[in-house]
């Protein structure tokens, strides 16, 4: 499932095809994903010029001219494919098709359909009702340790959970908490009211490190951050923790003293950790 990087990496992507250019062909193969797809949203992009992206939480928002933008989410298994014009070069499971004034094809394939799409008025974006409850942007300045440790005050739920909780910060998910909460020595099941103070102040920097590193991970290994196969935006990125139980922890020097990252599981997720450095 993509999270801040993947999504932020996404965009840029889309950036760099779409943006100042004008979509000449619109196709919805499908009415419905998670949700309808709004009736006019093919007549409104034909003929529309992008003008700007933007990212909040794990939704992109696509801006035209005249005042709209398109909302995407990619849901659990939506990818979006980014091809030289081919005529018939229809994808499985490809529910909008977009093509440039330059000849580029835009393709997004979401086999589960949990992902979305949307037309709203761009002065309206923080509005709509899948962004209106978003937490603050994790790279924002304005993210910082008051700001979380007022979300966290009261919450007797793991730190993990509260995390994942896109309320309190929007655009984490199971991959980058884990790799944040090991890299700020904070313990998964810590109850979230107890991460403030010294510790918020460890975990909000720690936050920031990781999806930076991601994005830039995102952006080094891809050209124009398209895959070679036009997919865009899913990178290989060297996790510390997540999905290496059993392996070496490299805050450890190794058994006696640490047997590795442990796997333990949280609201039916699968949290990875070393039991030694985060308390
Ligand atoms: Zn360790």
């Amino acid at each position: 499932m993509p999270e801040l990087p993947e999504v932020e990496t996404v965009m840029r992507g889309l950036q760099a095809r779409l943006q100042g250019h004008r979509i000449v062909h619109a196709e919805a193969r499908r009415a419905d994903l998670r949700w309808p797809i709004p009736p006019g949203l093919v007549a409104r992009l034909t003929g529309a010029r992008v003008i700007g992206f933007r990212r909040r939480g794990k939704y992109i928002l696509m801006r035209l001219e005249d005042g709209d933008s398109v909302l995407l989410h990619l849901g659990m298994s939506g990818r979006i494919v980014l091809t030289p014009h081919r005529p018939n070069a229809a994808t499985p499971h490809e529910h909008l098709v977009l093509e440039t004034d330059e000849g580029w094809r835009v393709g997004f394939v979401d086999p589960r359909r949990f992902g979305a799409i949307d037309l709203i008025p761009t002065a309206r974006e923080d509005q709509h009702r899948l962004l209106a409850a978003l937490g603050p942007e994790p790279l924002d300045d304005a993210f910082d340790a008051a700001t979380l440790s007022a979300a966290l005050a009261g919450k007797r739920t793991p730190i993990k959970a509260a995390l994942l909780d896109q309320s309190v910060v929007a655009g984490l998910g199971n991959i980058y908490v884990c790799e944040a909460l090991f890299r700020a020595g904070i313990s998964p099941r810590r109850l979230a009211h107890t991460v403030a103070g010294a510790r918020a102040a460890r975990l909000v920097p720690a936050i920031k490190a990781t999806l930076q590193e991601a994005i830039a991970a995102g952006g080094s290994s891809l050209r124009d951050y398209v895959q070679p196969d036009g997919e865009l935006g899913y990178f290989q990125h060297a996790w510390k923790v997540y999905g290496r139980e059993g392996e070496p922890c490299e805050h450890c020097p190794g058994p006696p003293v640490c047997h590795g990252i442990s796997r333990i599981v949280q609201s039916g997720r699968s949290t990875f950790y070393c039991k030694r450095t985060q308390r």
